[in-house]
């Protein structure tokens, strides 16, 4: 009787425990970053909804786009946003280079055009652990002095330059805590790169902009939100 009583009481603690967590997943993001979080913990703990990604949203976008964030994100296969933040067509203006460059024309153009044309507040700058980029970056040249083709070279050159990847690079982090580091310090780049841009751009509302930064963990499919990369105008 008394295993019985157990069991019956673990029963209800259990049934409490799910009924909490159902709620937690279905009450509704108030923010472009609570929405972000919870698209990015359904996809990590396997409970993805996949919406907004049938014939309806199709035809029903195709009249209009209301995306409600930016991100600016690598253009590595694993980096996938609509992805990884279980998000479907029209939600979120995507734009993706090597390293998530910032600081190219192209790249602040697409920001001020969703910005202003398409009313996005939420700009989100998202490196990732092991960027192909930022570990070419850290390593230099190889032994025998071999350069990557002038392209990437530019890249790397850039990233190099950057102020917040200097006092990384001037540092004693080693190893993958030094990329780690690097990566951080490239999506601070980009944040201040962005609000440089726009605090000097008199054509862009300022009034509830936001801009994000965070990092992907290629490996459990997390997006860590870096406390110190919140910019709100
Ligand atoms: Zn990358």
């Amino acid at each position: 009787m008394k295993k019985l009583h157990s069991t019956f009481l673990t029963a209800c603690s259990l049934l409490i425990l799910s009924c909490a967590t159902l709620k937690n997943q279905n009450s509704e993001p108030s923010t472009a970053l609570e929405r972000l979080q919870a698209g990015n913990a359904r996809f990590y703990s396997h409970h993805m909804k996949h919406p907004d990604q049938g014939p309806k949203r199709v035809e029903t976008t195709a009249l209009k786009q209301q995306p409600f964030a930016v991100v600016v994100t690598c253009s590595d296969s694993r980096v996938a946003p609509e992805i990884l933040f279980d998000e479907g067509i029209g939600d979120l203006f995507v734009i993706r280079n090597a390293g998530n460059i910032v600081e190219e024309e192209d790249v602040l153009a697409s920001i001020e055009y969703a910005v202003v044309h398409l009313g996005v507040r939420t700009i989100l700058i998202m490196g990732h652990e092991e960027c192909g980029a930022i570990q070419a970056m850290v390593a230099g040249p190889d032994h025998a002095g071999h350069h990557e083709p002038a392209h990437i070279e530019a890249i790397l050159d850039k990233l190099k330059k950057e102020e917040e990847e200097k006092a990384v690079l001037d540092s004693p982090a080693r190893g993958q805590e030094r990329v780690h580091q690097c990566v951080v310090a490239n999506v601070m780049h980009g944040i201040h790169a962005v609000e440089d841009t726009l605090k000097s751009e008199d054509m862009v509302p300022k009034e509830g902009l936001s801009i994000l930064g965070a990092v992907y963990d290629i490996h459990s499919g997390k997006v860590v939100f870096l406390p110190a990369g919140r910019s709100t105008f």
